[in-house]
């Protein structure tokens, strides 16, 4: 698993896991809480010993894009003894709700501090190519559209731009007595991921979803790579 990439094409996969979209950022230096695979109950509590707790469980499936809608993540985890009936439990649900999904496993991470969510993605369009998304998670981006787009690759003060123009800046600046969120980390991570995709034209969409930002940093605690139809990266579109 040494290049998700190279594995995923070997499969005539374009969706890559989890896991293996997580190691490429790592790899590409972006915050992420790194998880592993386990393919058992058993191993994902070693796993876990290893880690630290609390942990965090996901199922792992090329059939399944939206974990928590089929009771797919599981989080709170504060001892091996519920890591083992953790993994056990989503599992079950897992497969009531989804019933013809593969199932490969489950991903353990260690579960981050609360934080506020934000969005950090690309899509490729078909007229400008790699295009850079940044917005706040959860309604605001899915109901009120609240997105900054840039053409991709971006510099710093598109960056600086796109995180002060969407409405939720004010969210981001602080409400209510809360501490303003670390802006430059986020600005920060933006210009990896633009830099990231701008040297990898065989992804097609990337997905940090959500990354929590704190008064000091910020971590994407989700991540989903896309790559592009083998025939378009020869095509160069
Ligand atoms: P989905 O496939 O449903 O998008 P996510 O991996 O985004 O699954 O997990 C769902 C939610 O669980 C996230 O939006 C976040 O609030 C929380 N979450 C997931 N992983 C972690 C983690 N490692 N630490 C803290 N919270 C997490
Ligand atoms: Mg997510």
């Amino acid at each position: 698993m040494s290049d998700p990439i190279a594995a995923a094409r070997a499969d005539g996969r374009t969706l890559l896991s989890e896991v293996e979209s997580k190691q490429l950022l790592h790899d590409a230096g972006v915050r992420v809480t790194q998880a592993r695979l386990a393919t058992s109950a058993e191993e994902a509590a070693a796993q876990a010993e290893e880690i630290g707790f609390p942990i965090v469980l996901k199922v792992i499936s090329p059939d399944i894009a939206h974990k928590s809608d089929v009771g797919g993540v599981v989080l709170g985890l504060a001892d091996a003894d519920a890591v083992r009936a953790g993994y056990d439990s989503m599992m079950a649900a897992v497969r009531a709700a989804a019933t013809d999904a593969t199932i490969e496993g489950a991903s353990v991470q260690q579960q981050a501090a609360p934080g506020t969510e934000v969005i950090i993605g690309t899509t490729t369009d078909p007229q400008f190519g790699p295009v850079m998304m940044f917005g706040l998670g959860g309604v605001l981006v899915e109901v009120m559209k609240d997105v900054a787009f840039r053409i991709i690759p971006i510099e710093p003060r598109d960056a600086r731009q796109m995180v002060r123009e969407i409405q939720g800046y004010r969210v981001l600046e602080g409400v209510r007595g809360q501490p303003p969120a670390d802006i430059e980390a986020l600005e920060a991570m933006i210009l990896q991921v633009s830099e990231f995709v701008a040297e990898h034209p065989e992804i097609a969409e990337l997905d940090l979803n959500p990354v929590l930002a704190y008064a000091d940093g910020a971590i994407a605690v989700d991540a989903r790579v896309v790559l592009a139809e083998p025939e378009a990266v020869e095509a160069g579109g």
